[in-house]
């Protein structure tokens, strides 16, 4: 390779840091740029343990200047709001613009409205530190002011519905009810038995109401409407939180690029754009073929995370010329919490569920952190909370 290459990358969550992170420490010839608005990198699987206290904002939320670090990486705080292929040029919200020889597309995904009316006006996400501080607003609100009959309503039972739903229930014990709600027949449709009966069991153990094949219509202020069995419902709430889907919202692309039915950018098995040489996609945003039955590979941060090193080699081997790797993903397995020191684990062929359970899974995500020395710092800050006598 001749000279200094240019790589940028998009995002820093899952994907995004971690391949910046390792292209830094592949290659310190080429200069990595990342381009990600927020100030801090997000472990959202452990959005719930921050929400109840458990844990801290420095080991769920970490600073990216303290991850980058003498790492090699320049942070650029900034938002990408259009790309051009053609010129390999793109512009940043602030009027910047960057040229670079390879680009990596992580921006992962926003709240799925599904267009359902007051979603975006009356219902709180759960993906966002923003999303949290509302959250916890109303959770104290709830716990300090209680009024007759509270109710919150989670809409979306899938994993983070439920983890959500449990978590809630543990911290307004006694102040409020909660209302699951899912279109769907069933609870996790996706998971693993195991974890899905263990979920259906903590759900009832926390008097969580359960409310399955009905679609909410609209939201407002303080209420619901659903659609249960061809008649409309009003369910009164004193707040909703919405857990329901995921969309991806890429920076515009000239000329625009192929995307799937959920507007994910399809990419080749080597993660490159189709078609394309110089554009990379990796996490949410990204639809790659699960080399075992070529479906799309679900938006998980375990993807995310395993797509990382292939994406960093193959970024540098297309600068060199040389041959692409495609990426395999490797099935780790499903973790859930459950409530307050509670989870469900189902990984190649181990099952557990209990307080145990909740602490492997913290300590297992805890060392999954990118970045080497946050990694070690959170890890001692969780092993002395739970060694604590
Ligand atoms: C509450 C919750 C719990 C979850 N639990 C699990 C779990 O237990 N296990 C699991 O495997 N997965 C879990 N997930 C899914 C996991 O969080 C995602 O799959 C993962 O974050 C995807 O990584 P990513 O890098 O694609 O996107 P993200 O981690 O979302 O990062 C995307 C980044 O891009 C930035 N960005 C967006 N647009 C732009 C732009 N235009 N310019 C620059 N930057 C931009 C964003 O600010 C963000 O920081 C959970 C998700 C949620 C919300």
């Amino acid at each position: 390779m001749v000279g200094q290459f240019h790589v940028v990358v998009v995002g820093g969550g899952f994907a995004g840091l971690t391949t910046a992170l390792a292209l830094a420490h592949k290659r310190s010839s080429v200069s990595v740029v990342l381009v990600e608005p927020q100030e801090h990198f997000l472990f959202t699987p452990l959005l719930y343990e921050l929400l109840s206290g458990e844990l801290q904002t420095w080991q769920v939320a970490p600073k990216l200047d303290h991850l980058l670090a003498g790492r090699g990486v320049a942070w650029l705080q900034d938002r990408v709001t259009s790309i051009n292929r053609q010129t390999r040029c793109l512009t940043t919200s602030s009027g910047r613009n960057l040229s670079f020889d390879r680009l990596v597309l992580a921006c992962g995904g926003v709240l799925q409205s599904f267009g359902v009316p007051g979603v975006t006006d009356h219902a709180i996400g759960f993906r966002t530190m923003a999303d949290l501080r509302c959250l916890r607003h109303l959770v104290h609100r709830l716990q300090t002011r209680p009024q007759p009959l509270q109710r919150l309503a989670v809409v979306g039972a899938g994993a983070s519905g439920v983890e959500l739903a449990c978590k809630l229930a543990d911290l307004l014990a006694g102040k409020a009810f909660i209302e699951l709600i899912e279109q769907g027949d069933k609870i996790l449709a996706g998971s693993r038995e195991f974890n899905r009966q263990q979920a259906l069991a903590a759900l009832q153990q926390r008097d969580v109401s359960l409310r399955c094949r009905s679609r909410v219509q609209g939201v407002a202020a303080d209420h619901l409407t659903l659609l249960v069995q061809g008649q409309t419902e009003t369910l009164p709430c004193a707040g909703v939180i919405w857990t329901a889907g995921l969309a991806v919202a890429p920076p515009p692309l000239l000329p625009s690029a192929p995307t799937d039915s959920q507007g994910r950018l399809i990419c080749q098995a080597d993660l490159r754009l189709a078609g394309e040489e110089a554009v990379f996609a990796a996490g949410d945003v990204a639809a790659v073929p699960d080399n075992r039955n070529q479906q799309p590979l679900p938006a998980t941060a375990q993807v995310a995370i395993q797509q990382a090193p292939v994406l960093a080699h193959n970024v540098l081997a297309s600068l060199d010329g040389e041959p692409l790797q495609d990426f395999r993903w490797n099935d780790l397995g499903e973790m859930l919490s459950l409530g307050r020191g509670q989870a469900t684990i189902t990984a190649k062929g181990l099952t557990m569920a209990g307080p145990t359970a909740a602490k492997l899974r913290e300590a297992v995500y805890l060392v999954r952190m990118p970045g080497a020395g946050h990694r070690l710092a959170a890890a001692v800050g969780w092993l002395g909370e739970h060694l604590r006598p």
